[in-house]
């Protein structure tokens, strides 16, 4: 890791509009890499110009953390050994905060989790959440599934835990 020791700052946007950032960004992977639901977060880390790097878990430090450099120059650390869905929700929330945060590289700095503000996480979960279901097909998939947190959770490529904590975000009936 180089040296920068500058900590990401809130974005202070409302909820509803962090979720609008995630929509148009969503567009654009849809449109130019044809990213789908459960689709590969590896290639959009790569065409926003990142790069990923996996670190030996050590303790209970099993969290994810982003340092950007500069525009399309940022690298996201992930913990080997954990399991894959959950990492595509790290994932997203990484790059949440290189879009939300660091406004795609204009603005350097870093953020892990431990230490970081509340505000700051909620923020890059509300991003990552929108991003990886968006809340109109999940509704659907959702009805359609009978509630299944299991099946909804396969169609958008994320956790169970992560498909129930959404139901219940979007006050769906069963959640
Ligand atoms: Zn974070």
């Amino acid at each position: 890791m180089i040296g920068i020791q500058t900590e990401l700052p809130e974005s202070g946007l409302s909820r509803h509009a962090i979720e609008e950032v995630a929509r148009e960004i969503r567009a654009q992977l849809e449109s130019e890499l044809d990213y789908r639901d459960a689709g590969d977060l590896y290639r959009v880390v790569q065409w926003l110009g990142g790069e990923l790097c996996y670190y030996d878990l050590l303790g209970s430090d099993d969290h994810g953390s982003i340092e950007v450099r500069g525009p399309s120059e940022f690298t996201v650390y992930l913990p080997r050994q954990t399991n894959g869905l959950r990492d595509r929700f790290t994932l997203a929330h990484e790059l949440a905060h290189y879009v939300l945060h660091a406004r795609q590289g204009e603005r350097p700095g870093r953020c892990q989790r431990s230490g970081a503000p509340a505000r700051l996480e909620w923020e890059a979960n509300w991003f990552a959440a929108e991003l990886l279901m968006p809340a109109d097909r999940f509704q659907r998939a959702w009805r359609e599934s009978s509630q299944s947190a299991r099946r909804v959770a396969q169609t958008f490529g994320v956790s169970p835990a992560a498909a129930r904590t959404r139901a219940k975000a979007l006050e769906l009936p069963g959640a």
